[in-house]
């Protein structure tokens, strides 16, 4: 079968028209890995087991069938490909499968019902089992993060005026969206980054010295490699970021002041300051003795042995 997007969508529609049916078993093959993949996610979108077998047959689209007691989806092969291909998203042949699938996990009965019984609600059993199908499609298209209108062709071609069996385009499109709106929203498509990922603003806050060797409190901000030192919240020096040693200290260099610093951050934010000024240091050399910025900090300074301080 090799269907134009025009047929694919009467075929979309025809199928979600069509119904259940109670059938005779037959004239079906396994499913193939792609459809049975649709299936399962639309039954792990609401952490429901899976209790019909999923088939490839000559039907239209997709259908939900009860074989004696065995639930099937049964569905076209090649619609289910054609839809993937000429409906942009795919996003219909989900909207279809999982309005098949929602009759079978909520337990519809799939029986003919006499045209003259009319339930307490005022729907026949066949319209509520209907628009109790399109909600489940609809709660499942939000919830593998559709949007509600990449659904909709899947209702394009359905009836105008409500039939026998089926609602109008209008109601089921109500309940569609009624589903979609009602399940829990995760962000819809987040933004494609190019590029790496954003640098994430670093923040270790340490004790020190002033000039008059007060003790105070001084936050570095490193970003991108470029960190600052702000004392009582006020830029006070600049660093380049030289390197990490494997215990994640952070090794930064001030040429000016010929000045190296080594943070120790911690995971409350409240890190530990060293350093090491010398008229010939070079950011090429990284020195290896270091002093506290904190002069009220009891003990030397810590060494770093197979990625752990000791
Ligand atoms: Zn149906």
């Amino acid at each position: 079968m090799n269907l134009s997007r025009r047929t694919l969508i009467a075929s979309l529609s025809a199928t979600v028209l069509s119904g259940p049916l109670r059938a005779q078993s037959g004239g079906t093959r396994p499913a193939s890995q792609f459809a049975l993949d649709i299936c399962s996610k639309v039954c792990r979108a609401v952490g429901l087991s899976q209790n019909f077998t999923v088939l490839a047959g000559d039907v239209d689209a997709a259908q939900a069938r009860l074989v004696g007691n065995t639930r099937q989806i049964v569905y076209n092969e090649d619609w289910l490909r054609q839809a993937e291909i000429y409906s942009d998203s795919g996003v219909p042949a989900v909207v279809v499968l999982a309005h098949e699938i929602g009759h079978h996990l909520n337990g519809h009965t799939l029986d003919p019902i006499p045209a003259d019984v009319v339930p307490p609600d005022g729907l026949r059993f066949r319209l509520r089992e209907e628009l109790e199908a399109d909600l489940f499609s609809g709660g499942i298209t939000a919830r593998l993060n559709f949007s509600y209108s990449a659904g909709l062709p899947a209702f394009a071609k359905t009836g105008e005026k409500p039939s026998l069996d089926h609602p109008s385009r209008k109601e089921r499109e109500g309940y569609f969206k009624a589903g979609w709106d009602a399940a829990p929203h995760i962000e819809v498509c987040p933004p494609i980054l190019a590029g790496p990922p954003p640098i994430r603003e670093e923040i270790v806050t340490v004790f020190t010295h002033s000039e008059d060797d007060k003790r105070i409190r001084s936050q570095f901000r490193g970003h991108g490699g470029a960190w600052q030192e702000l004392q009582n919240g006020e830029e006070f020096a600049e660093f380049e970021e030289i390197s990490r040693d494997p215990c994640n200290r952070i090794l930064l260099f001030d040429s000016e002041r010929k000045l190296w610093v080594r943070l120790t951050p911690s995971t409350t934010g409240f890190g530990k300051g060293e350093f090491n000024q010398d008229d010939r240091a070079t950011r090429e050399r990284v020195p290896t003795n270091w002093d506290t910025l904190d002069f009220a900090t009891q003990g030397g300074p810590q060494r770093c042995i197979k990625g752990a301080l000791v």
